[in-house]
């Protein structure tokens, strides 16, 4: 009888494992090597601030905003003030063992965002997240409240983040945090209220601390504190903030403001202003008469703004990103041996409806959805090639229930 094999590391024989891997002079069981890269996961994860500063590599800003134009269409004042502020703020991070010489302290600039809904905001702060590779999350200013109220503490938001960087503390350390609807948590009413207001200036207050820098004791699982929990301790001075809003209402605030300060000025000046598009001229001063309290917007110092999207904007989302709509639609038919062609009219018939239905770029993925479902369906009717022009797009929409859009 043959000698049995046996795990080198436990010494299980081969009948006593589901599977035994077999190595030049010995072997190893499926329990060994689960083991083994459980060690090795973890020593990873304690990479040293070398390390951690080997794998943050310094984009030009003139490399971010290429890198943004592979995906987000058009907004280029917003990438360049992005692609500035990333770049500072990276440099900053690397540069932060030789600070100290000529006590010139380089401030966080985190980033506000102004921009209708749907125009990129997310979609901006993903894709640098994406190209720095670094942890990453998106919050939701609304579920947030001050201490003691019902909600999510506002340190939830840095569970989040540590929950992407996989509990790696260093790395969620470097990472960037998108809070969305920052607009929704400005105080009610011009004037600051003697009462606390619950969902708006406490949560303000609330964020300061985060945002400026500081140690934060966070709950890893999110939610609320808990006396009993255990904590993890985050340092969020290099943690990027960047915040989106739509500030609606904004516009006559930017509009008041922009009367006032004319006066005086040159008549030509005034009528340079472009009215259809006044989120351009927005400044601390409007955040402030919207709602936010000035130490708030004192810690998101880099303020910049989208602009809205135009009908051949739109279009050129549905082709141009990298992983555009059609492109993917494209490729899922191709996968079926289909060969989609969708012509010029069609993908403006497409893009009418978007606007028609008010629904802007999100709404082009439901549009699509609603158009290609059919044919998916039926894949195995179209062999070959697929043409669809405005007539087909017309008809499958006059059997859709356009409420299901609103
Ligand atoms: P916001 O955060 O401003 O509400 P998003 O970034 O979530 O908007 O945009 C919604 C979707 O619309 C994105 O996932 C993307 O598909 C599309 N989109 C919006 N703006 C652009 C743009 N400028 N370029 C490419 N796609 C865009």
């Amino acid at each position: 009888m043959s000698e049995q094999n046996k795990c080198s590391f436990c010494g299980k024989n081969e009948n006593e494992v589901s599977i035994l891997i077999a190595g030049l002079d010995g072997h190893i069981c499926n329990n060994c090597a689960e083991q083994a890269n459980g060690i090795v996961t973890q020593e990873l994860s304690h990479k040293s601030q070398e390390q951690l500063e080997e794998e943050l590599v310094l984009h030009s800003p003139k490399a971010i905003k290429e890198f943004l134009d592979q995906y987000v269409i058009g907004q280029d004042e917003a990438k360049k003030t992005l692609s500035v502020a990333v770049y500072n703020h990276y440099k900053r991070i690397l540069n932060q063992r030789e600070e100290g010489e000529d006590d010139v302290e380089i401030q966080k600039s985190n980033v506000i965002i102004a921009g209708e809904t749907g125009t990129g905001k997310t979609l901006l702060a993903k894709t640098i997240a994406r190209l720095l590779n670094v942890p990453f999350t998106i919050v939701d200013a609304t579920v947030l409240t001050q201490a003691g109220y019902v909600g999510e503490d506002v340190e939830s938001i840095l569970s989040r983040l540590l929950q992407d960087a996989d509990y790696n503390v260093d790395r969620a350390e470097r990472g960037i945090i998108f809070i969305d609807e920052i607009d929704k948590i400005a105080r009610k009413g011009d004037n600051p209220s003697i009462t606390r207001d619950v969902s708006g200036e406490g949560v303000q207050q609330a964020l300061l601390k985060i945002l400026e820098g500081s140690i934060v004791n966070v709950p890893p699982q999110g939610g609320r504190k808990h006396p009993d929990q255990k904590y993890i301790q985050v340092n969020t001075t290099n943690i990027l903030f960047i915040a989106g809003g739509a500030f609606v209402g904004i516009k006559d605030k930017i509009s008041s403001r922009l009367n006032t300060s004319i006066i005086g000025y040159s008549l030509a000046r005034k009528e340079n202003i472009d009215k259809d598009n006044l989120l351009k001229y927005v400044n601390a001063q409007d955040l402030r008469s919207f709602g936010l309290i000035p130490e708030l917007i004192g810690r998101l110092p880099v303020l910049t703004y989208l602009n809205p999207l135009e009908k051949s904007v739109l279009l050129k989302i549905l082709i141009e990103p990298k992983n555009s709509l059609i492109k993917q639609y494209v490729k899922l038919f191709a996968l079926d041996d289909v060969e989609l062609k969708i012509d010029d009219e069609a993908l403006e018939t497409i893009v009418d409806y978007a606007i028609d239905l008010g629904l802007g770029a999100r709404g082009l993925r439901s549009l699509c959805e609603v158009i290609f479902r059919d044919y998916m369906f039926n894949i195995e009717d179209y062999k070959g090639v697929l043409n669809i022009s405005k007539k087909e797009i017309e008809e499958k929409m006059k059997v859709v229930d356009l409420t299901r859009f609103n």
